[in-house]
């Protein structure tokens, strides 16, 4: 075969993705797989969770394309393949400011449905174990309809995900929209943001800055984390592998099962900390146990999850310690504009002017 061939099969073989919610921590992983794949790649987000450091390394790729939009205005775009990330997910970050969540998943929805229906892609919902609210059946299949609080709050980010899952099959059902539900079970890695509140996060951080491990509640209750490179081959095995009569929805998730005591404990002895572990009251309608059932995704995908949870977080805990270390001293400066952006998210910060920057510099320094 010419080059000229080859290059014409692999222009014949790239698509057009959309995946919103593509500067957050999994959407950032996605759009690095999928431009790998030679696919071109429109990242839509908002920037409310996500981060432009994030997605700084795809800017040279000149099949991507970063669109600052909110999912929950409407959208044109001529595509193939939609991938729709975009709401906050962690619960400090859904609870800001819950009507937005909600609008996210639901409005948001109703948009990507709308675009699929218009261009004929296929669109694939990133859905969540939250669906299964506080599991009365357990590990948690798929046919389980779940123990959800309608009126809590953690109901915007659960209710939303509920109703954007029935959005898609009622446009599957009804309009014929080829549409892939993944319900996806805590995922840790890389990229996510060091302020999330989330537990291996919250963990990481305060293991390496010497502050106490907060425990919500006695530490008893048990989630499953599953590192983000597996949950991205699940992703996109579901929208690449898959039939368009076959729906989901799927679980996507590590069975191994953890007390959070546990996990402290490993974060513990992997950072080599002398932080010591302290116990806080127990946020609202916390669930007190979570375990996929994985049956399907074996079955339907020939997936399994392979990182164990140790090598998932070495590789995270040595993320966060190369951000310390770049936030405490040497971060890239960028004098194009008179924005400077820095990675500077252990004060909880993403963009700051110029004249700040000195100022927090001399800080540092003196
Ligand atoms: P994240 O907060 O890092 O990413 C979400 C992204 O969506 C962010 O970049 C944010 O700025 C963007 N966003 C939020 N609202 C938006 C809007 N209205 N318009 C455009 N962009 C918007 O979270 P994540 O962990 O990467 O989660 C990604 C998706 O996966 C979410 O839909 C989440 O519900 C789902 N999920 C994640 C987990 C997990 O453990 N991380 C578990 C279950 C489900
Ligand atoms: N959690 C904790 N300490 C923290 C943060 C979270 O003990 O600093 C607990 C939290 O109460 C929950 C579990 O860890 O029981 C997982 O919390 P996370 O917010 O990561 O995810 P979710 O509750 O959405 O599964």
């Amino acid at each position: 075969m010419t080059i000229f061939a080859v290059y014409k099969k692999l222009e014949i073989m790239r698509k057009r993705i959309l995946v919103t919610g593509g500067a957050g921590f999994i959407g950032s992983h996605l759009c690095e797989r999928l431009l790998n794949e030679g696919h071109e790649v429109f990242c839509l987000d908002n920037f409310f969770t996500g981060n432009k450091d994030n997605i700084i390394p795809l800017l040279k790729n000149p099949y991507f394309e970063l669109v600052r939009h909110d999912i929950t205005m409407p959208y044109f775009v001529e595509i193939d393949e939609i991938y729709n990330l975009a709401c906050p997910a962690s619960p400090i970050h859904y609870q800001y400011d819950p009507i937005q969540t909600i609008k996210a998943s639901i409005l948001g929805s109703i948009n990507v449905l709308g675009i699929a229906k218009r261009t004929g892609a296929t669109v694939l919902q990133a859905s969540t174990s939250e669906v299964y609210g506080d599991p009365q059946v357990h590990p948690q299949v798929e046919g389980y309809w779940g123990n959800v609080n309608p009126i809590g709050l953690r109901s915007c980010y659960d209710e939303g995900k509920r109703c954007a899952e029935t959005l898609f099959m009622d446009y599957h059902r009804r309009e014929g929209v080829k549409v892939k539900i993944i319900r996806i079970f805590n995922t840790y890695g890389p990229n996510m943001h060091p302020q999330d509140g989330r537990v291996v996060s919250n963990f990481i951080v305060q293991a390496l800055q010497g502050k106490d491990l907060t425990i919500y509640g006695t530490g008893r209750q048990t989630r499953s984390f599953q590192y983000v490179t597996d949950l991205i081959e699940g992703m996109v095995r579901m929208m690449e592998r898959t039939g368009d009569d076959f729906t989901g929805p799927v679980n996507l998730g590590n069975p191994g099962e953890f007390t959070m005591i546990e996990l402290a404990e490993k974060i513990l002895q992997l950072t080599g900390s002398k932080s010591k572990i302290v116990f806080m009251p127990l946020p609202s309608d916390d669930p007190t146990q979570r375990k996929p059932d994985i049956s399907l995704a074996k079955e339907k995908l020939d997936w399994k999850p392979l990182v164990a949870l140790e090598d998932g977080l070495r590789e995270t805990i040595a993320y966060f310690r190369r951000m310390d270390r770049f936030n405490r001293m040497d971060f890239d400066m960028n004098f194009g504009t008179t924005v400077l952006h820095v990675r500077s998210c252990f004060e909880g910060k993403t963009e700051e002017t110029v004249a700040d920057t000195v100022k927090r510099v001399a800080n540092i320094q003196s």
